[in-house]
């Protein structure tokens, strides 16, 4: 069948992601999209407009060759199409399902303008999820040995990308993680119903294929310090990658009550330990069977916290956010999917106070009303409380997901390594070089919380300035403590 003209495409509208009704999957946790068919990611592939200026690559974080892979996926050459998803990504199954593709390739592609950006987030996850299916992952060529030893502290996104890269390149690569579980927020945050695990640790797998090995239980600062990596266990080179999941708090009266806690806990508790299976699993989560149950907050994180409670048998889940909906930062689709399995949304509402019983149990949250002022240093309006407009709603629960900031232990425990006035890690933008010669940092625990997408392409610049600094310092990493200090600010090539 012969494609149809470029303006005939312009009107084609785009496919819709299939999905799972939205009444039965709010009281499990299996995954909510079900992914295209390849009738569906033929039908959408034609719709690309193939532009002589791809302005989706320019949206991309990583670059991905969207164009190129959008091409091959149209010649049915789907095994050609991860390979070239792969030059640039090395999480496809897990970006084409949570990347905000909204704010990034699609965007800005020009399909948009028009009609509706191509979905070039489905269109990836289609082509990787083949892949997985037909067992055809292709991994990596890798180097000859180096000799060079690279250590990791952190699984998430960013660590698993660098290590990637660093054993393409030959070096011996060891991933530290504190958790027990690799992958970062991708296994303790994101819930099951959006990402399942399985994909998570299947890239996992990958990774050990090509010679990456992972030690989990182990907290960097404290059972192993960054000096005792490079003093005691003889590595060349470290890589920070540590996030930032400390979660903040309201500093608002009534915080200590039972019944309130942070979207941090209750995830990694329901996610990571399989609470939801209590007391089959070990692990213990507050009951919401029943149960009237809010968050605060309008980033993924909330949705994500609010829609587990719902899960997990809550009566009532409501979302109380500040701002209106245009400024919550959540992915559209997450809140879409949000409203649709039922969760309220109370936007323009700050709570300001936690009630308690005797018995010191959460009873309620007395909440102001707010209005929308002038923009705020992030750009959005700013919420200003309207006077007199105070009032209560009953709760079992309330989950806080206002943000998070620095894992410290490293900082606390590394001397000579420089920080932010916020607490995250110093670190040169392009080399990502810190104050320690030899060490390196990048994703959240540089940036503050952002995205997947952004900590694994943090990873992949790490890999390259690391893989720069080891080949030229032939075993001259600094081993040597705070002596071997330098400027964030310079390159690897101070080594
Ligand atoms: P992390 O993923 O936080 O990984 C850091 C790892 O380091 C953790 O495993 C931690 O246990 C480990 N660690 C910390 N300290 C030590 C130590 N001292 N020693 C050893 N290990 C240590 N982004 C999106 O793009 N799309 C989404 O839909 C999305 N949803 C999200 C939902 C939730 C609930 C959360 C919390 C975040 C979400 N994000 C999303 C943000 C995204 O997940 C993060 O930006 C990203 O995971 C950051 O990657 P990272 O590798 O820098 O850190
Ligand atoms: Fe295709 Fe949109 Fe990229 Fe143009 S901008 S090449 S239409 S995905």
């Amino acid at each position: 069948m012969s494609r149809p003209k470029p303006s005939e495409r312009m009107k084609m509208p785009r496919q819709e992601m299939p999905a799972r009704d939205a009444l039965g999957r709010g009281h499990d946790f299996a995954e909510v999209n079900l992914g295209f068919d390849p009738a569906l990611a033929l039908a959408e592939a034609t719709r690309c407009l193939e532009c002589a200026n791809p302005t989706c690559i320019q949206g991309c974080p990583v670059g991905v060759d969207v164009r190129e892979f959008v091409r091959l996926v149209l010649a049915g050459d789907y095994g050609g199409a991860a390979a070239k998803l792969r030059e640039d990504n090395v999480l496809p199954a897990v970006t084409g399902r949570v990347c905000p593709q909204e704010e990034q390739c699609e965007g800005v592609c020009l399909l948009g303008k028009r009609i509706a950006p191509l979905a070039i987030g489905h269109l990836e996850r289609f082509v990787a999820d083949w892949e997985r299916a037909t067992g055809t992952v292709a991994l990596p060529k890798i180097a000859p040995p180096t000799g060079k030893r690279a250590a990791v502290v952190g699984s998430g996104p960013a660590g698993l990308a660098a290590a990637g890269d660093l054993v393409q390149r030959g070096h011996a690569v060891h991933v530290f993680e504190a958790l027990h579980e690799i992958g970062g927020v991708l296994v303790y945050g994101i819930p099951e119903f959006r990402l399942p695990k399985e994909i998570v640790r299947e890239e996992v797998e990958n990774l050990r294929r090509m010679g990456v090995t992972f030690e989990t239980n182990v907290v960097v600062g404290r059972t192993v310090t960054v000096d005792e990596l490079f003093a005691e266990e003889g590595f060349d080179a470290v890589f920070l990658a540590t996030g930032a999941g400390l979660p903040r708090f309201l500093g608002i009266p009534g915080e200590h009550l039972i019944g309130v806690c942070s979207a941090n806990e209750l995830l990694t508790r329901v996610n990571l330990m399989k609470a939801y299976r209590f007391p089959e699993y070990d692990e213990p989560v507050y009951d919401c069977r029943g149960k009237a149950v809010a968050v605060v907050g309008g980033g993924n994180t909330a949705l994500d916290a609010i829609r587990t409670a719902l899960r997990l048998g809550a009566r009532e889940a409501t979302l109380l956010y500040r701002r209106s909906e245009a400024e919550m930062p959540a992915r559209a689709e997450e809140v879409r999917h949000a409203r649709e399995e039922g969760i309220r949304f109370l936007t323009l509402t700050d709570p300001v106070e936690l009630l308690g019983n005797d018995q010191g149990a959460l009873v309620a949250a007395r909440c102001r009303r707010m209005e929308l002022g002038e923009p705020d240093a992030s750009g959005r309006r700013r919420p200003v409380p309207i006077a007199d407009s105070d009032f209560e709603i009953p709760l079992d629960l309330l989950i806080i997901a206002t943000g998070t900031t620095a894992n410290p232990v490293v900082q606390a425990t590394t001397p000579g390594l420089a920080t932010d006035e916020r607490g995250y890690i110093a670190a040169d933008p392009e080399t990502l070089c810190t104050s320690r010669r030899g060490v390196f940092a990048g994703g959240d625990i540089v940036t503050g919380a952002a995205t997947v997408i952004l900590a694994m392409g943090a990873g992949r610049k790490a890999a390259a300035s690391i893989d720069r600094f080891l080949t030229a310092s032939s075993g001259a990493a600094d081993r040597s403590g705070p002596a071997g200090e330098s400027s964030p600010s310079g390159s690897e090539g101070r080594a």
